[in-house]
C-alpha cells in the first residue's frame, strides 16, 4: 500500500523559494578588495538577481542538463550561480582555481562546460586553457579585477560583463519543473592517483545534505547565525554550507579570495560572524594570531574543521577562545559530509583529557548515512570495538554511487557500498577515529604507523606551528616514516630533533618515532590548503637516497 504522500520533489529550487520569501531582508556581505570595505546585499537582492541570471542563461541557449561552470572566489556573484543555475536546470560545475593548466583542461572537456564564470582577477589562470576547451561558447566575467586583453575576448564566442549579462534576462523567470534526481552540480575530486573523477550531485541529493548539515547535532545553523565560510566555494560545494544556510535564514559573508589569518580575523570580528568553516590549515594561523595579539573574537562561538585531521593541540587552544572547534570527516564523494564530532551527553562527565580525545575524533557518521569498516585484506566486515582497523566504507542518499563517464569507477565501489580509501577504527559509541588515509599509512617492518597521529602529537608541542609525517622508502624497514617540522617563528634558531624526539617519545611506540625531523618554513598544500604528502615526498627524497647508500 502506497501512502497519501504528495510526491512533491526535493530540490534546490525550494531553498531558493524560502531564501526569497523567508529571509528577503537577512544580509548578504562579500568582502572587497580594500581592507575594510564590503559589498553589502541582502537575501532579497540576490533572489531577484537570480532570476535575471537564470532567465539571462536561458536567453543564451543554455539548455537543462548543459554544464555551466564558474572559476571563482567566494562572493556575492557565486551564490547567485549557485542558485540559478541548477534552478533553471543547468549543471553548476565549479572549477577549482588551484589546479594545474593541463588538469583543468581534461576536467573542461570531460564536463563538456558550456560556458564559464570566471573572476576577473582569475582571467590569468584560465588564460592557458585558451584555443583548448571547444566546448566553451560563453565566458562571462564577474567581480573586482582588471579588464582582460583584446586576445582573451576573441578567443571564445562570447565574452560578456556579469552584470551586463544580467540586464539582459528578465525579472520574473519561469522556473521549469524538475525532477529531483536531475544533476544539479559537479565536482571533481583532485586525483593523487589517474585522472579526476567526476561527481554528480542531485536536487535530492542536496536538500537531504542541507537538512542534515543544519541540525543541532551537526553544524546545528540557524537563522540567526552569521555564517562565513573559509572553504572555497569549488571544494565540495563549499561542504554544502551555502545551501544549507540559505535553507535556515542565516545570513552569509564571503571572505572573496582573501583568507589570510588578519583579514578573515578583521571580517569575522566586523561582521559579528558565528558560524565558520575550513581546514585546519586556515585555523592554526588563526589562532596563533590571536594567542600573539590577545584579540578576542566574541561572537564566533563554532568552527567547522575537516578535510584533513584537526590536530588536538588545535582544538584545546581555540576552546581557550571559547571556539568550539567541531571536527568533521568527509569526502567530495559524500556531499561532502560524512561525519561529524559532537559530544554525546552520557559522555560529559569524562575528564578534560579523555573529552579532548574524543573531540579530535572524525566524529559519527551523520544522519541518513551508513557506515562499515572493513578488513583491508580478507574485506570482512570489523566490530565496533575502537581498536580493529579497517577501511572506511559509507552508503546513504548523499553518497555518489559513481563517477561521472568514467569506466574505471567500479573498483571505488563494494557491495553498494563506497570504499573511502580512509582507515579507521569505530568505537562502540559510533566514534570514527581516522588512522590515516591508505595511501599515506607508513608500512613500517610489515606493521602500520599512523602519521596522522605522530603529527597530532608533533603539534601539540610548544615550539611546533605545522608537522606533516610520511613514510620512505627503506633498504631494512619497507619504510620509515619522516616529520617535515615548521617551528614557531620565535623558536626557528632554538628548536632540535633531540627533544621533539623525547617529546614523542612519552606519546607513541618507540618503532613509530620518525628516523628523521626536517625543519622546512612551510608545507607544502595541497590546492585546498592539505598537507601535500606527495610534494613533500619529492622534497625529502634526498633523505631516502642518503639510506639507500648506508
Ligand atoms: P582531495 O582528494 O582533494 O583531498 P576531498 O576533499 O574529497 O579530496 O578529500 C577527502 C579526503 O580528505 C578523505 O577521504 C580523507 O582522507 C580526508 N579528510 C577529510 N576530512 C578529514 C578529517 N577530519 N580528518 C582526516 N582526514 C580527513
Amino acid at each position: 500500500m502506497l501512502g497519501t504522500m504528495m510526491d512533491y520533489p526535493l530540490t534546490i529550487n525550494h531553498i531558493l523559494w524560502r531564501l526569497e520569501r523567508l529571509f528577503p531582508r537577512k544580509p548578504v556581505v562579500t568582502q572587497r578588495l580594500e581592507e575594510g570595505q564590503a559589498t553589502r546585499s541582502s537575501y532579497g537582492e540576490v533572489a531577484a538577481r537570480v532570476h535575471r541570471l537564470a532567465s539571462a542563461l536561458s536567453r543564451a541557449g543554455i539548455r537543462p542538463g548543459d554544464r555551466v561552470a564558474t572559476f571563482a572566489w567566494n562572493t556575492q556573484t557565486h551564490l547567485e550561480c549557485y542558485f540559478a543555475i541548477p534552478c533553471m536546470g543547468a549543471v553548476m560545475h565549479t572549477l577549482n582555481i588551484r589546479l594545474f593548466p593541463a588538469q583543468l583542461e581534461y576536467i573542461v572537456n570531460h564536463a563538456e562546460d558550456k560556458a564559464v564564470f570566471l573572476d576577473r582577477s582569475l582571467v590569468p589562470a584560465f588564460e592557458p586553457l585558451i584555443g583548448k576547451v571547444p566546448t566553451v561558447q560563453l565566458v562571462v566575467l564577474m567581480n573586482e579585477g582588471p579588464e582582460p586583453s583584446a586576445a582573451f575576448r576573441e578567443a571564445f564566442p562570447q565574452v560578456v560583463d556579469y552584470e551586463e549579462f544580467l540586464r539582459s534576462g528578465d525579472e520574473h523567470f519561469a522556473w521549469p519543473r524538475i525532477d529531483e534526481r536531475q544533476a544539479a552540480a559537479m565536482c571533481y575530486t583532485s586525483g593523487t592517483t589517474g585522472n579526476p573523477k567526476g561527481v554528480v550531485y542531485t536536487h535530492r541529493s542536496t536538500v537531504l545534505h542541507s537538512l542534515v548539515a543544519a541540525l543541532p547535532d551537526s553544524m546545528g545553523l540557524s537563522e540567526r547565525d552569521v555564517v562565513m565560510y573559509a572553504v572555497p566555494m569549488f571544494h565540495a560545494n563549499a561542504w554544502g554550507i551555502p545551501y544549507a544556510a540559505a535553507l535556515v535564514g542565516a545570513s552569509q559573508v564571503f571572505p572573496n579570495r582573501y583568507l589570510d589569518a588578519e583579514r578573515l580575523v578583521n571580517l569575522i570580528e566586523r561582521e559579528g560572524v558565528t558560524v565558520s568553516a575550513g581546514v585546519p590549515t586556515i585555523w592554526i594561523p588563526i589562532l596563533d594570531l590571536l594567542e600573539k595579539t590577545g584579540r578576542k573574537l566574541p561572537t564566533l562561538k563554532r568552527v567547522i574543521c575537516g578535510g584533513s585531521a584537526a590536530p588536538p593541540a588545535l582544538i584545546a587552544g581555540l576552546a581557550q577562545h571559547g571556539i568550539q572547534l567541531i571536527h568533521a570527516w568527509g569526502m567530495t564523494e559524500t556531499s561532502p559530509l560524512g561525519s561529524l564530532c559532537r559530544m554525546r551527553s552520557w559522555l560529559d562527565d569524562l575528564p578534560d583529557d579523555q573529552k579532548l580525545a574524543v573531540r579530535s575524533t572524525q566524529g559519527t557518521i551523520v544522519p541518513l548515512v551508513e557506515c562499515r569498516i572493513v578488513d583491508l585484506e580478507s574485506g570482512q566486515e570489523l566490530p565496533w570495538d575502537g581498536k580493529s582497523v579497517g577501511e572506511l566504507q559509507v552508503r546513504g542518499p548523499y553518497i555518489t554511487g559513481t563517477y561521472y563517464n568514467d569506466p574505471a569507477a567500479s573498483e571505488k565501489f563494494m557491495d553498494g557500498w563506497l570504499r573511502t580509501g580512509d582507515v579507521a577504527t569505530i568505537d562502540p559509541d559510533g566514534y570514527i577515529r581516522l588512522v590515516d588515509r591508505t595511501k599515506d599509512l607508513v608500512k613500517s617492518g610489515g606493521e602500520w604507523i599512523s602519521s596522522v597521529e605522530v603529527e597530532n602529537h608533533l603539534m601539540a608541542h610548544p615550539k611546533v606551528l605545522e608537522a606533516a609525517v610520511i613514510g620512505l622508502p627503506h633498504p631494512r624497514w619497507q619504510e620509515r616514516p619522516v616529520a617535515a617540522v615548521v617551528p614557531r617563528p620565535e623558536h626557528k634558531d632554538d628548536i632540535t630533533a633531540e627533544e621533539l624526539r623525547e617529546f614523542l617519545a612519552q606519546r607513541v611506540a618507540k618503532w613509530w618515532l620518525p628516523d628523521e625531523f626536517v625543519f622546512v618554513p612551510e608545507v607544502p598544500k595541497t590546492s585546498v590548503g592539505k598537507f601535500d604528502k606527495k610534494v613533500l615526498r619529492e622534497q625529502l627524497a634526498q633523505v631516502a637516497q642518503r639510506w639507500a647508500q648506508s
